[in-house]
């Protein structure tokens, strides 16, 4: 098929991170065109709910690093856009990744404190410590996620971005001056691509010749109403079970989940509609979190389906080859690092459309 438009440079998902990515080019100076399979702000992928853990604390050095940098970019993303996105509201760790936790943030010199037992509780009254020392760090936030993407969304079309929605990339064709990008009736042909498709990008990136071990799992966020605002928690078990949870609705909600994978999931033929969540993982974290919690209705009272997306080692694939920028930036844990990686992955794509 002959190609039928030409653009500067095509951004293929319209979740998180291919927004970020769209925003900062066209604030840039070029003209992205995003283009989405499903509806905008669809039930189906990642980056779809109310909130998500933004948090400097990690187990390792380079996460802390780049969580820093994050943190800036969504405070200049609120201070661009005039929306409120983040609440700072602490966070504390459990389990055993703690030292390594207090070890990377020391070196990054982040503020952190491990607090006992008896001064968790003091501190958080919401919280059961259950006997344990648990890591403190007071820039722990929670991010309005849905009103996040929507002012990436607005602000990348003000300064350009043509977003277009119910367009799957069907086909990748990458030649020594540009990439054709085939939807249904047309090829659109670009300078540079940018994948950023969440669970689906392994097929898309296997066709420019990028093999990526990306696995698609369904995880169960589930909620509970809360008597007390609570700060995020994460606690790592031995054996590595490891639970997440942070408030909502302004602390009287607490919402979490487990952070393993979850039943695998076979995108090739998607419907796009909203998934159930697994009624195993949903009562795994409802026991979890009645004995971590003091003040919490007894039941859950909703959960629903989300993908992620997982790389080997919980890392992220974010590289330029030739002409397509791969942005595989999930791991269960990309939200916080959505502002950096777009603009990691804005800069990698104007390495050719500079040149
Ligand atoms: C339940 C849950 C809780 C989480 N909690 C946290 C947290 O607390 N903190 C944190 O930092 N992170 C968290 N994350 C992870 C974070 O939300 C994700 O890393 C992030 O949203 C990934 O965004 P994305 O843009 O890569 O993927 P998506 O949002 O899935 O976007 C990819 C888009 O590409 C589109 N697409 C795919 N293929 C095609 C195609 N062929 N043509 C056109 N469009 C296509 C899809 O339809 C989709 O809209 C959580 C994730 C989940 C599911």
């Amino acid at each position: 098929m002959v190609a039928t438009e030409t653009v500067d440079v095509v951004v293929v998902g319209a979740g998180a991170v291919g927004l970020a990515t769209a925003r900062e080019l066209a604030r840039a100076g070029y003209a992205p065109l995003v283009l989405e399979q499903f509806a905008l702000s669809h039930q189906a992928g990642s980056s779809h709910g109310e909130s998500r853990i933004v948090r400097l604390a990690h187990g390792r050095v380079d996460d802390v690093r780049d969580a820093q940098q994050a943190m800036e970019l969504w405070r200049r993303l609120e201070y661009d856009t005039g929306h409120r996105l983040l609440d700072r509201v602490g966070g504390l760790e459990f389990g055993v990744r703690m030292a390594a936790t207090e070890a990377a943030l020391r070196a990054c010199d982040v503020a952190v404190e491990v607090l006992d037992a008896v001064e968790v509780e003091k501190r958080f009254p919401g919280v059961r410590a259950l006997g344990e020392d648990a890591v403190f760090q007071a820039d722990s936030s929670v991010v309005r996620a849905d009103a996040a993407v929507a002012a990436l969304l607005a602000d990348a079309q003000a300064h350009g971005a043509d977003v277009q929605s119910g367009v799957t990339v069907e086909a990748l064709d990458v030649s020594a001056s540009h990439v054709d990008v085939q939807v249904a009736g047309r090829v659109v042909r670009a300078r540079s691509v940018v994948l950023a498709a969440g669970g689906w990008i392994a097929g898309l990136a296997a066709q420019v010749g990028v093999s990526l071990d990306a696995r698609p799992t369904l995880q169960s966020p589930t909620y509970f109403r809360s008597g007390r605002p609570t700060p995020t928690v994460i606690d790592i078990r031995a054996g590595g079970t490891e639970f997440y949870a942070l408030p909502e609705s302004s602390g009287a909600v607490v919402k979490g989940g487990l952070h393993d994978p979850g039943p695998a999931l076979d995108l090739s033929s998607d419907p796009g509609s909203a998934r159930p969540s697994v009624a195993a993982d949903v009562a795994a974290f409802a026991d979890w979190a009645r004995e971590r919690y003091a003040d919490l209705e007894p039941d859950p009272f909703d959960s629903y389906g989300c993908i992620y997306t997982w790389l080997p080692e919980s890392r992220f694939h974010l590289a330029r080859h030739d002409r397509v920028v791969v942005a595989s930036c999930c791991s269960g844990r990309g939200f916080k690092f959505v502002p950096l990686n777009g603009a990691r992955a804005a800069r990698l794509a104007a390495e050719v459309l500079g040149a």
